[in-house]
Order: structure tokens, then C-alpha cells, then sequence
């Protein structure tokens, strides 16, 4: 059986017991009497291994208790863990999308270094050119410059040569200064490119930082659920332990209460053997001339007898002629005595026990009292929480419902 339903099970015995002493109010379970030590060795025997059962039972609730919050803290943790490893996903993508960009931003990067170069390079060429030519105008100048100018027929002449070496000049200088501008400008937007990428770079740290954060988040969040599965286990092992525990102290408590009853019934074997043989008829009287109810029948809850309500004081009658075989204190009973009416017409001889009486009863062991006389007063002593009668029936020692022949 799983622990889920065995809690369950006691869960739902837990209630009826709670029912049963919250509801009906003098429902006591209350234990058989017995005349001698050996009864009072009995009766602690047994009311040890109740005790006992119910410590048990307290520390299973306690134990279940415990399970229960740490799987519940456990389920907290998992979804808390399952939040943050979503965080850290969504994270993972943002930097991979960045990751993108800043490749992207690479490329272009390099791109735009290759135009640089390129622009550089057709500098670099006009500029070659130019130098080419003002060498060859120096030579010129220095050489065959005189001849020419020498040679010069009209001033329009030199002066149109002239003017020539000053446009390729001009035109020279102006290219590169255009190429020189470009250059500037692509690497104005390089720059700006290198700054987007940085940004990135910046965007990237910082997810990264969260990410670490998380993970560590993540890693805490782990060794909390272990421990809280440590826990889990160690409640559902204590579980089993306190069943084993549990059922053994059931063991216990059953042959102690098996053990003082059949003591009782030798008591009253001992009675029924006695001389002279008492016997009695079957139409018992009801114990009580009034009482306000019923406030509790045989087997509810285990309780072994029926249980009358009415006020302190009121007179408890022989249900039967007999004799009494017991007037005792009893923990449980308090006040109580025990009747044996001898042998009825169906062969079978009866006791009845009359328990929680006001005080000392009026009556004493080895008395003969016949149907109707008062044995004593109701009242709330022994193990009781109001005024009222507890009677039991005994048929050949074995405890029957009284309701089947004790009228109410
Ligand atoms: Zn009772």
C-alpha cells in the first residue's frame, strides 16, 4: 500500500475518532474491570501500549506533515528553477542574436576597411602619377623647358604651356583632395560601425553577467531541491520505521486487551460455577427510570457498551436480579459494578457493568439485589466528560450489545 493511501486510511480513522469524542459526548471506550492485581496489571499493560500507540501515531502525523511541506517546498523550487532556466534560455537566444550582429557588424567592418584600402590605394596611385609629372615638369624646366621656351614663337604660346602645367596641377591637386575627403569619410563611417559593434559588445557583457547570475541562481536552486529530496527521503523512510512501529504496538495492545478479557471471563466462569447456581429470565428493565437519550451505542467507535444521558444524581437500577461481583474504582469506569444474574432460560449466563457512577456505590461484592434496586447514582467519574450511565452485557463473559436485550 502506497504511503499516500495508508495516510489516507488514517486520515479518515483519525476523523471518526474525532467525530466520536467531539460528537457524542460520553462515548468512552472504557476498559473491563477486574477485582485483583492481576486485572490492574492487565489494564496498565494495555493502557501502556495505548499510549504508546497513540505516541506513534502523533509522530506519524508529525513525520507526514513534514513530507508533505518539503515536497511541496520542492515543487516551489522546481517551478522556480524551471523559471530561471526559461530566464537563461531567453537569454542564450538574446546573446546569440547578438552574437549575429556583432558578426554582421564584423563583416562590415571589414568591408568598409577593404573601400578604405581601396580608396587608399587609388590615392596612392594618382598620387604617384602626379609626383611622375611634376618630376617630369622639373626635368622640363631644367632641360628641355628652355627649348621650348626658347623655341616659343608668340607670347600666346608660352603662355598656353604655361597655363597647361598649372590645370594638370590644379586637377592633379583636386583629385587627391577629393580621394583624401573620401578616405575621410569612409573612415568616418568605419568608426561609427566600430562603435555600433562595442555597443554590442557592451549588450553582450552585460546578458552575459545575467546569464552567470542565473546560472548561479540555478546551481542554488539545485542543491535546495536535493536537500529537500534528502529530506523527502528521510521523512518516507521514518514513514515506514513508524508503520513497522505501529503495527507492532497494535500487536501489543490487542493481546493485552485479549489478555484481560479473557481473564474477565474466567472471573465470571468462576462466578457461573459458584454455588447456588443463579439464573435469571430475559426481560431485563431498562437501567435508568429517565434519562434525555441515547448518546452512544455498542461498536460506535469500539465502544463496548451503551451509553444513557441524564443528570447527575439520577438512580441506577438492577436491569436483573443477581449478585454483585464487583464495586470498584477504575480509572476508566470510575465508580462502577459489576452484576451476575446467573444462567437465562436460553442457556447462556449474563453480566452487566454499570460504569462513571457519582461516588462509592451503595452496594458491596457477594450481594444479592433483585431486579429494580438501585446500585447506585449517575454521575461522570473514571474516564467521562458528562453525566451519564455506561452499561455493558455480558453473555458467557464475551461482551454483546446491550440494546439487544436492555430496553431503552
Ligand atoms: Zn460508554
Amino acid at each position: 500500500m502506497s504511503i499516500a493511501v495508508k495516510t489516507r486510511i488514517r486520515q479518515v480513522a483519525s476523523f471518526a475518532l474525532a467525530l466520536v469524542m467531539a460528537g457524542v459526548l460520553f462515548c468512552q471506550a472504557a476498559a473491563p474491570a477486574y477485582a485483583d492485581d492481576k486485572q490492574q496489571e492487565l489494564e496498565d499493560k494495555k493502557n501502556q501500549a495505548q499510549q504508546e500507540l497513540e505516541e506513534i501515531r502523533n509522530q506519524q502525523s508529525e513525520n507526514q506533515e513534514n513530507l508533505e511541506n518539503a515536497q511541496a517546498q520542492k515543487e516551489q523550487l522546481e517551478a522556480k528553477n524551471d523559471e530561471l532556466k526559461q530566464e537563461v534560455s531567453e537569454i542564450s537566444n538574446q546573446i546569440d542574436e547578438l552574437e549575429i550582429k556583432i558578426g554582421e557588424a564584423e563583416d562590415a567592418i571589414t568591408a568598409k576597411q577593404a573601400e578604405v584600402d581601396q580608396k587608399q590605394a587609388e590615392f596612392d596611385e594618382r598620387w604617384a602619377g602626379f609626383k611622375e609629372r611634376m618630376s617630369s615638369m622639373q626635368m622640363l624646366h631644367y632641360s628641355g623647358g628652355i627649348d621650348i621656351l626658347s623655341n616659343a614663337t608668340n607670347l600666346f604660346q608660352l603662355l598656353n604651356f604655361t597655363q597647361a602645367l598649372a590645370d594638370i596641377s590644379e586637377k592633379d591637386e583636386e583629385i587627391c583632395q577629393q580621394l583624401d575627403e573620401e578616405k575621410a569619410a569612409l573612415n568616418q563611417e568605419k568608426q561609427e560601425l566600430e562603435d555600433q559593434k562595442a555597443q554590442l559588445e557592451a549588450q553582450e557583457a552585460t546578458l552575459a553577467d545575467n546569464k552567470s547570475q542565473l546560472d548561479s541562481k540555478i546551481d542554488e536552486l539545485v542543491a535546495n531541491i536535493q536537500q529537500q529530496d534528502a529530506t523527502i527521503s528521510e521523512a518516507e523512510a521514518r514513514a515506514q520505521a513508524l508503520e513497522a512501529a505501529e503495527t507492532e504496538k497494535q500487536a501489543e495492545f490487542n493481546k493485552a486487551a485479549d489478555e484481560l478479557d479473557s481473564y474477565l471471563r474466567s472471573l465470571i466462569n468462576n462466578s457461573s460455577g459458584s454455588n447456588p447456581a443463579l439464573s435469571c429470565s430475559l426481560n431485563f428493565i431498562c437501567p435508568l427510570g429517565s434519562y434525555k437519550y441515547i448518546s452512544c451505542e455498542f461498536g460506535d467507535g469500539g465502544h463496548k457498551g451503551r451509553d444513557y444521558a441524564a443528570p447527575g444524581g439520577t438512580p441506577i437500577k438492577a436491569v436483573a436480579s443477581g449478585r454483585v461481583i464487583r464495586v470498584a474504582w477504575h480509572d476508566s469506569y470510575g465508580y462502577y459494578v459489576m452484576v451476575y444474574h446467573g444462567t437465562a432460560d436460553d442457556g447462556n449466563n449474563y453480566t452487566t457493568l454499570y460504569a462513571h457512577m457519582q461516588s462509592w456505590p451503595p452496594v458491596s461484592v457477594e450481594q444479592t439485589v433483585s431486579q429494580g434496586d438501585v446500585i447506585g447514582y449517575v454521575g461522570s467519574t473514571g474516564n467521562s466528560t458528562g453525566n451519564h450511565l455506561h452499561i455493558e452485557l455480558r453473555q458467557n463473559g464475551n461482551r454483546i450489545n446491550p440494546a439487544l436485550y436492555i430496553p431503552g
